[in-house]
């Protein structure tokens, strides 16, 4: 049994409508579901991916607007950076210029562990990372939307790793690799911070988390523009309920598998503060909408159905952009 990579970050926007601007019009990716948090139906949740949102492209937001005035705080306990693959170096020399081009608070593109990069903002402060994916990478990459505003060539691929931020690496590193069964693949020093690299099944882009040890950051406070909490892959939910057991003989306090909808999940704290889940590959966001309108109109689980009139009257209508606009 092993996890399968990343399947999902999901993130806290206070914005819907500037968020699925800059998702869909400047970054290319699909808005493949608009639907609300389930446990908590006054809110957005939003699902950016590639084509179909296949698992380990999707990046998803909570709308939050009561956050606005309350920006991340960022420091121990949280997840510091959502890392996308992008396909060469070259790509990342165009990415730059849009960025540019598109007022994006960026980096330059810099190398580290012989990869390249460039760091870049969200309109609300949120930390995402560009990097080249390599030649031949071992977790296969989405099939971005072919009616989305960026060049196939250049297009996001998916997630490539997530950064965990902890105060202390040792806890972190017990569970990723002794109960999660991640690898570790290297270590090295940053800025005076200790990074441990860890792979899990196929290893590379696509199955990556880099822990930063930094022991005098303050705890993190999760605010606008931070990170909620980091998905890893299963392929059903028979392994996921092998996983929580798992989970359960280590001690962790772990959610009941909890079905919702596009997935199943499972959810549990890590000892550095840090809100994992485990999440099923299926049956993925077609389920419910034709593949070619995903994404169009609000969706709504079967259970919440019968509260559509009233779940709508309480949303607020996002203008449909560029990216998703064309019918
Ligand atoms: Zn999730």
């Amino acid at each position: 049994m092993e996890l399968g990579g990343l399947h999902h970050v999901t993130a806290v926007t206070t914005h819907a409508a500037e968020n699925v601007a800059f998702y869909t019009d400047v970054l290319g990716m699909r808005l493949v579901k608009k639907t609300v948090n389930q446990d908590d139906v006054s809110a957005y949740h939003l699902f950016y991916g590639d084509e179909l949102g296949r698992p380990g492209t999707e990046v998803t937001f909570f709308d939050w607007p009561h956050l606005r005035i309350a920006p991340n705080h960022a420091g121990t306990g949280e997840i510091s950076t959502t890392e996308l693959r992008v396909s060469g170096r070259e790509t990342l020399d165009w990415w730059a210029g849009r960025f540019a081009e598109h007022g994006v608070r960026h980096g330059g593109v810099e190398e580290r562990d012989g990869r390249y990069f460039i760091d870049f903002l969200d309109p609300e402060g949120q930390r995402l990372r560009l990097a080249d994916e390599g030649e031949a990478p071992r977790v296969a990459g989405g099939i971005p939307w072919e009616e989305g505003p960026v060049p196939g060539e250049f297009d996001i691929r998916g997630l490539g790793a997530v950064d965990l931020t902890v105060s202390d690496l040792a806890p972190t590193a017990w569970v990723l690799a002794e109960v999660l069964g991640f690898r570790l693949v290297g270590e090295h020093e940053e800025g005076g911070d200790r990074v441990a690299l860890f792979e899990v099944g196929p290893g590379g882009p696509g199955a990556t988390v880099r822990v930063i040890e930094s022991p005098d950051a303050p705890q993190a406070h999760l605010g606008r523009g931070g990170v909620h909490h980091v998905a890893f892959r299963t392929p059903d939910g028979e392994e996921q309920r092998l996983w929580r057991e798992k989970l359960r003989e280590a001690g962790l306090g772990v959610t009941p598998q909890i079905d919702r909808y596009y997935f199943r999940s499972i959810y549990f704290r890590e000892p550095g503060g840090i809100l994992f889940e485990i999440a099923t590959d299926g049956p993925g966001f077609a389920t419910d909408e034709d593949a070619a309108h995903l994404g169009e109109r609000l969706s709504l689980p079967p259970f919440l159905e019968g509260r559509r009139e009233e779940i709508e009257a309480r949303l607020k209508p996002i203008p449909v952009a560029g990216g998703t606009s064309r019918r």
